[in-house]
């Protein structure tokens, strides 16, 4: 089947390819494997001055970059160029540290030496989503690259000029033929790389049962994997919080990337107390976000990226109302070419519906009503994931209870969830394991070793 690049918009084919046959694939197996042989031998500096070139590049080009990704994807353009901005930032970071991070640390033990270095493993399969289609992979390309691996990228097939474009800024920043390359393939030829002796690891963001397979098959083989999988965030809002701010932050935080972020609040937990007039804002701004044209500055909500997307998000709403959901605004697709889905808000959800259970990946909400913190905090756990998760209070008592109870890789308080190439990211459950930037995501790929000298 080719490889379609589809303005989700309006449904026209952009592009399409014919994915790599096996004769294609087992040459850039060994073009990485190659590379990796003569990459891992340089310095830090040197890898230092591509990455700084590549977020030049980044920077320089971020206009065409992010309308490519708004026309292949739907995002809306302001956030297209926020995210090229986020990723020469992840590769500036990481040049300026990666050596620091990956410095030896000398162990005093009985030997006239010991300390732990970090070697690279070399050649890391990234398959990736296409909700963050550039921030995605740099995230995953900015640390491999600068600890002396090298990439493999398997991008979703729905973006395959965004993966070419990202393959060709590595190529212009200097790093060596191989070092970062674009596989254009199906999920079902990623089995059989990963098998292959030359790629030592693998890592995937997207959904949990891609996860599960990809583990399953690296398992197998005794490669190390990373998982960046799906989330249900809770929002929690108690009486002490900062209401007006709570209230847009919450709406930005559901429907930023036109409701499809891993770490997009999906369920709003809100304090008896002050639940009534939350609803009543939380509608109001919901309603008033501008749907339409992704590539208009003024746009709030674009389409969803594909046409599947949009019938699953139509299909999870329509089971949850049938189950007893109410719908307070929205609730249906929009009745013109593209993938439009209106900013929805759900109230009455019941346990078992998918809008409490399940992942909804579109511009849909769903309240709840809790008496206290403790159903607060009992509700926000009820999920088999555990991505991310926010809680507004004033209450430094509460604030505490929250950081150490709520079961996420990572909790926000009084603020939005979001990604820093300084601090780590990742979850726990069913979101995956391991985690991306900081010093803790540099080491991921890397094979921490021992060295000890008599
Ligand atoms: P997806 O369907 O799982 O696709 C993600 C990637 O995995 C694509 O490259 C896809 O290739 C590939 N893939 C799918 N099934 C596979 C399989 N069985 N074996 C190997 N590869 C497979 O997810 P998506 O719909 O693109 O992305 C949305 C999901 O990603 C959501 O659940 C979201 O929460 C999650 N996500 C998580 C994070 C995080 O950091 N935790 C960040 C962003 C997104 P094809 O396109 O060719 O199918």
């Amino acid at each position: 089947m080719p490889i379609a690049s589809i303005n989700p918009a309006n449904g026209e084919t952009l592009k399409s390819f014919e994915p790599l046959d096996h004769v294609a694939i087992e040459v850039k197996l060994q073009r990485a494997a190659d590379a990796f042989g003569e990459y891992r031998r340089t310095s830090f500096a040197e890898r230092e001055a591509m990455m700084q070139r590549a977020a030049e590049i980044l920077e320089a080009e971020k206009s065409d970059l992010a309308r490519l990704m708004t026309l292949e994807m739907g995002k809306p353009i302001k956030g297209a160029i926020a995210e090229v901005e986020k990723c020469a930032w992840v590769c500036r970071y990481y040049a300026d540290t990666a050596n620091q991070h990956l410095t030896d640390i000398v162990v005093e033990t009985n030997a006239t030496k010991s300390y732990v270095s970090f070697q690279p493993l070399g050649p890391v399969l990234a398959v990736m989503p296409w909700n963050f289609p550039f921030w995605q992979v740099f995230r995953f390309a900015a640390p491999a690259l600068m600890a002396g691996n090298v990439g493999l990228l398997k991008h979703a097939s729905n973006v395959p000029q965004c993966a070419l474009a990202i393959e060709d800024i590595f190529r212009r920043a200097g790093f060596p033929a191989g070092a970062f390359q674009t596989l254009l393939i199906g999920s079902d030829a990623v089995e059989k790389i990963i098998e292959d002796r030359r790629v030592v690891a693998a890592t995937l963001t997207g959904s949990e049962p891609a996860g599960r397979s990809v583990a399953a098959i690296a398992g197998k083989q005794i490669k190390k994997t990373v998982l960046e999988l799906g989330g249900s965030d809770p929002f929690i809002v108690m009486p002490s919080a900062d209401f007006d701010e709570a209230v847009t932050t919450a709406v930005k935080s559901r429907t930023i990337n036109n409701g499809q972020s891993c770490i997009a609040a999906k369920r709003f937990i809100v304090a008896e107390q002050i639940y009534d007039k939350f609803e009543v804002a939380f509608v109001e701004e919901m309603k008033a976000l501008r749907v339409g044209d992704p590539l208009d500055e003024r746009t709030d909500i674009g389409p969803l990226a594909t046409e599947q997307i949009l019938r699953d998000v139509d299909e999870q709403v329509k089971r949850s109302v049938a189950a007893g959901a109410i719908v307070l605004s929205g609730g249906n697709r929009l009745d013109r070419p593209g993938n439009f889905f209106e900013p929805t808000v759900l109230v009455n959800v019941p346990k078992d519906s998918p809008a409490s259970c399940e992942e909804i990946f579109g511009p849909v909400a769903t309240l709840f009503r809790v008496a206290d913190i403790e159903e607060a905090i009992q509700l926000a756990n009820a999920t088999d994931f555990g991505l991310g998760a926010a809680a507004w209070t004033k209450d430094a008592g509460e604030q505490e209870r929250f950081a150490v109870e709520l079961e996420a890789g990572s909790v926000f308080i009084n603020g939005m969830v979001a990604s820093d190439p300084r601090l780590p990211f990742g979850g726990i459950k069913n979101s995956g394991y391991g985690r991306e930037l900081s010093d803790f995501g540099i080491r991921e790929f890397v094979n921490i070793k021992t060295v000890w000298r008599k």
